[in-house]
Parts: structure tokens; C-alpha cells; sequence
């Protein structure tokens, strides 16, 4: 899974050109023009006010630019950022160390906030709240609460799904920015900004291939863009053209909508197996032999985008755009003797 060349996970090969390519502005952060409109009046009121600002939580699918704007609002304030996760987080006495050595103001992001153990977790409550932790110290008979002091800070909190934050954590953010899918025309731009930092001549026709088959996600045209370069250095002129771009993502089982092998067995496992649905997330996922939250982290979001795929109170159902993408029509297997059409 992790190997998937269009997954939305960060890998290590990604790390290497993570911070080369981070927008490090506002101005720079392309596309999602309402987050940023509503971001940028958040900090300039902040900033006036001589305050931090309020604590952010910032959902959507992975890839899309929430670690970014975490980045950014810690440059934009001009104060230092701390980074941690949810999983990283695993024993209280973790949280709270960070929490007390932040710096007034600082920025403290916690991405995947919705793993955070729930008994770390509670003490973030009055950190957020009151800026000061109540943390047990010893155990048994000589067990005492002592009281810390929290220096003002804006915790930005990521996750892939808010609705799996409690309640008494999400109430207690002031700014709520939701991340959407990039349309193509963003992402070419993002294709473009990259390449020129990456110093790889790309056609425009080029960079429109890439972001057709990056599935609305930035982190995905990024890794994209330097696996068609890699291509173009050894097979052709060094150029990235329209050709170029998609003999290398065609090479690398990136069809023409963005789509993958795990996206492709999704589909066809529900259209095969389950004679288009519905069929629940968990009886999907055991079938496919991957995680259901894999699933509905990374693979479903942009089939229910593009609208293959369909969520009813009674599982998934693929549509009839799906089964026109392998060329059948609604109803007809992709299996051999029952009816294939099934070209790729
Ligand atoms: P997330 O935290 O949502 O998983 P990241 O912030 O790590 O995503 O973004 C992944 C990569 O995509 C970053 O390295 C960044 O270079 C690029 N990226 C994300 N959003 C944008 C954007 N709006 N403009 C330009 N590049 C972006």
C-alpha cells in the first residue's frame, strides 16, 4: 500500500524535496481561495490584536496542505513552530512536556490529532482553554496534582476526519478550515511552481497531464512530477511533454483519471463480487485485504468525488461512471465469461 505511487501518504522519497516545495506564504499556498481569504483576515485581526491566534482545526483528505498551512501560520505570525502527531503522542507526560516548553505564542501542530490516546488527549482540554495543565505527579498514596503554566500558544490540529474528534476537543477550536480536492487549473499551477523549483522544463500540455492524474491532491502531482522527470531524463530529451508524461504514468499503472491498481481492485472487487453493492467498508476491506480505514482515508474520497462511488446508509455502490471506465455497462463483470468488456 505504501508503495502506491499515487498514495497520498507522505513517503521518505517525498521528504527529501518536502521542504524545497512548501509553499512558505500565503501568497504562495495556491488554490483553495476561500480557506485563504478567511485565514488571511484570522491572522491579520490576530496580528493587530497582538494575540495569538485562535486554535485551527484543519480537515481533509491526506496531501492536500494542512502541514503546510501550519507552516504558514507559523511564518506568517512570525513565531516558532513545533510539529508532533497524534500517534507520536502516546503517554501524557509527552504532551505535557512540549506543551510547557512552548515559547509565548508559538505554533504547535499536531497532525492526525483524531489518534491521539484519549487519555493524552484530556490534557490538552485545559492547555487550550485556561493555557495551563494539571499534571499528576507520583502514584498511589502520594499521587498530587500539581498545576503548570502554558505559555499562549495556537494549537493547529490536522485530521483526515472530523468527525472522529470528541466533542469536548473539537469545541474547543475557534477555526474550522476544510480542505478540499484541487481542481485541474490549481494544480497545474502547482505542477509548474514545482517543476521551476526542481529546474525541470515542462510543457504546459505536460504539466496538465500530470495534474489530471494526481488525483486532486498536491502531494500527489508532486511525486508524480518527478517520476514522468526521472522519465524524461533517461528516455527522452530531458523535457516533460504531454507524450512524455503519459508513456511514464501509464508505465506506472497511473491511468488516464488518476487512478491506480488499489483504486481499480476497489472497483472492480464491488462490481465482481458484489454486483455493484452495496457492500460495507469492512466486508470490502477484507476482501481487498487492506485496512478499512485505508480505505476510507485514502481511497475512497476521490472515487466519491469523481462520483464512482456511492455512499449509502447501507454501504458502497459503484455508480454507472465507474462501469463506463472499464468499458461495460451497469450490470456486466469485468471477469472472463460473464459478460467482460474489460479492456485495460
Ligand atoms: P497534508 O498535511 O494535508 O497531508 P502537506 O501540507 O504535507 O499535506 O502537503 C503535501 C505537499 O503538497 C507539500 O509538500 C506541498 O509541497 C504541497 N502542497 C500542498 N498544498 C499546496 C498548495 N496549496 N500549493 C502548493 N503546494 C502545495
Amino acid at each position: 500500500m505504501d508503495e502506491r505511487i499515487i498514495s497520498s501518504k507522505e513517503t521518505l522519497d517525498d521528504l527529501a524535496v518536502t521542504s524545497a516545495l512548501r509553499p512558505q506564504t500565503l501568497d504562495d499556498y495556491i488554490g483553495q481561495p476561500q480557506l485563504k481569504e478567511n485565514l488571511r483576515t484570522a491572522l491579520a485581526a490576530a496580528r493587530g490584536r497582538g494575540e495569538s491566534l485562535d486554535h485551527v482545526l484543519l480537515y481533509g483528505p491526506p496531501g492536500l496542505g494542512k502541514t503546510t498551512l501550519a507552516h504558514i501560520v507559523a511564518n506568517e505570525m512570525g513565531v516558532e513552530l513545533v510539529t508532533s502527531s497524534g500517534p507520536a503522542l502516546e503517554r501524557a507526560g509527552d504532551l505535557v512536556g512540549i506543551l510547557t516548553n512552548l515559547k509565548p505564542g508559538s505554533v504547535f501542530f499536531i497532525d492526525e490529532i483524531h489518534r491521539l490516546p484519549r487519555i493524552v488527549e484530556e490534557y490538552l482540554y485545559s492547555a487550550m482553554e485556561d493555557f495551563s495543565v494539571d499534571f499528576m505527579i507520583d502514584k498511589g498514596a502520594f499521587a498530587k496534582s500539581i498545576k503548570l503554566p502554558v505559555a499562549p500558544f495556537t494549537l493547529v490540529g490536522a485530521t483526515t476526519r472530523a468527525g472522529k474528534l470528541s466533542a469536548p476537543l473539537r469545541e474547543r477550536f475557534g477555526l474550522f478550515y476544510h480542505l478540499d480536492f484541487y481542481p485541474d487549473d490549481e494544480l497545474v499551477k502547482i505542477v509548474t511552481r514545482s517543476a521551476h523549483i526542481l529546474g525541470v522544463p515542462t510543457e504546459p500540455d505536460g504539466a496538465m497531464e500530470i495534474a489530471r492524474r494526481s488525483r486532486g491532491t498536491p502531494r500527489i502531482a508532486n511525486r508524480l512530477l518527478r517520476r514522468v522527470r526521472d522519465f524524461a531524463q533517461v528516455k527522452a530529451d530531458g523535457v516533460i511533454t504531454r507524450e512524455v508524461a503519459d508513456i511514464a504514468l501509464t508505465a506506472l499503472g497511473v491511468d488516464g483519471r488518476g487512478l491506480d491498481e488499489l483504486d481499480r481492485k476497489l472497483l472492480r472487487t464491488i462490481i465482481d463480487f458484489y454486483q455493484g453493492g452495496p457492500v460495507g467498508v469492512e466486508a470490502l476491506a477484507a476482501t481487498l485485504n487492506e485496512e478499512s480505514d485505508t480505505l476510507v482515508d485514502m481511497v475512497e474520497p476521490f472515487l466519491l468525488k469523481i462520483g464512482y462511488l456511492s455512499r449509502t446508509p447501507s454501504g458502497r455502490k459503484t455508480t454507472p461512471l465507474a462501469y463506463q471506465h472499464f468499458g461495460l455497462q451497469p450490470g456486466q463483470s469485468t471477469l472472463p465469461g460473464q459478460g467482460n468488456l474489460f479492456t485495460e
